[in-house]
């Protein structure tokens, strides 16, 4: 009976959700589920704990009575100490009002998308690139234009490359650095000749700065700090990855008052407000954990060095070291396998999870992303698996 009636709906769906296939992820989960001594370097998010002065924070508001409806557009008190977060660390000075607290940078990329593509308008990614782009690129009937990026140039977006992928329909770039799954960081001189692009073809620019805390070599370029693309550029800023805060669901979105009043009324209808008592707590973060950062991404960056020369000793494996983020790409054609076939061999063959490249899009598949996430034996234990069952012998418990 079940059977019939989600058969019968199926019919019905929107056709922007005909067809959706099971994700590389989803078939990582699966396999994984069958054992409990595995080493996860597949996860997105850091291993550590959130602050716990932001779990503090958190009970303090809900004791305080913030279990009411918050302002739709966030709490005005948030908004400001993420202008003060910006301007300190990013030379982006903004008012107020030029931010949209959100659930998660996700419902962010949710919004611009979803105020701006209208179906056949072309919305230019990376390949590899975050895969919830090109869902939510598809559910808006947007079509998604790829562009490969290059592992001999750090994954890093090309205003060349950019350029030859330009049509009379791009409508909006969706740029992300430092990059996830690559770690790509895009140098200055790079985002300027990019943003030179923009201009010349009216592009409306979606920057994802999710990652904006882990660079690691060079620098952080806030894309709306360049000449002439404030007033076309969204910024996403994020608390999972910088304050290891994935589960409280909060993040914001920066851009122009005006566009981000059209936001709030998507997000009203969608969402009615982010969680009172988070947005507290999200303050406390930027206001009072900056050691907190500083340790972990000092963590991290050690961890992205061990774990890049791990790699490049492992047979059937190299990389080339990423300059942010928490990820590495391992380079994994010389074995000849799909990133998936590599992936489930070894979780069977390793007890190790890593995430296939092609997750990320069909130019990742010669690549598996691994998040540098354990202790610096965990990681040298994992790598040891690997390379046991590069080298035939597979793991025993
Ligand atoms: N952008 C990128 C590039 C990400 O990797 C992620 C999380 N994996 C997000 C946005 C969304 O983050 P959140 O919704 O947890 O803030």
């Amino acid at each position: 009976m079940q059977k019939e009636v989600s058969n019968m709906l199926k019919d019905k769906l929107n056709r922007n959700f005909q067809n959706l296939e099971a994700s590389p992820m989803l078939k990582m989960f699966q396999a994984s589920s069958k054992y409990d001594n595995l080493i996860n370097l597949g996860v997105g998010e850091p291993d550590l704990n959130s602050p716990a002065k932001v779990i503090q924070a958190l009970k303090e508001a809900a004791d305080a009575g913030f279990t009411h409806y918050p302002p739709m557009n966030g709490f005005a008190d948030l908004r400001q100490e993420v202008c003060n977060y910006w301007n300190n660390y990013h030379s982006l000075a903004l008012k107020p009002e030029e931010v949209l607290v959100t659930s998660g940078g996700i419902q962010a990329i949710y919004l611009v998308l979803t105020a701006f593509v209208e179906p056949g308008d072309e919305v230019l990614v990376t390949d590899p690139c975050f895969p919830s782009y090109l869902g939510q690129v598809r559910y808006v009937g947007g079509k998604l234009v790829p562009i490969p990026v290059r592992e001999e140039d750090g994954f890093t977006l090309t205003a060349h490359a950019l350029e030859a992928h330009i049509t009379p329909k791009s409508k909006l770039l969706i740029l992300n650095s430092p990059a996830n799954p690559t770690g790509a960081v895009i140098p200055r001189e790079e985002m300027e000749k990019i943003a030179q692009v923009c201009e010349k073809h009216d592009l409306i620019v979606l920057s994802d700065e999710i990652y904006e805390a882990f660079v690691f070599e060079g620098e952080h370029v806030s894309f709306a700090t360049l000449p002439g693309m404030r007033a076309r550029t969204f910024t996403l800023g994020g608390f999972s990855k910088t304050y290891a805060m994935t589960g409280w669901r909060l993040g914001y979105l920066m851009g122009d008052a005006a566009n981000l009043q059209v936001l709030n009324v998507l997000s009203t209808d969608t969402v009615m407000g982010v969680n009172a008592m988070v947005q507290k707590a999200g303050l406390v973060a930027l206001r009072d954990c900056r050691d907190f950062v500083d340790n972990m991404v000092g963590t991290y960056k050690e961890r992205v060095e061990s774990v890049s020369a791990l790699i490049n000793t492992t047979p059937g494996m190299s990389c080339v070291k990423p300059k942010g983020s928490f990820y590495v790409m391992a380079n994994i054609f010389g074995t000849g396998m799909s990133s998936v076939d590599f992936s489930l061999k070894m979780i069977e063959e390793a007890r190790v999870v890593v995430m296939p490249g092609v997750s990320f899009g069909k130019n990742g598949d010669s690549f598996v992303r691994i998040s540098c996430n354990g202790t610096p034996e965990l990681l040298k234990e994992a790598f040891r698996r690997m390379s046991a069952a590069m080298n035939g012998k597979p793991y025993t418990d």
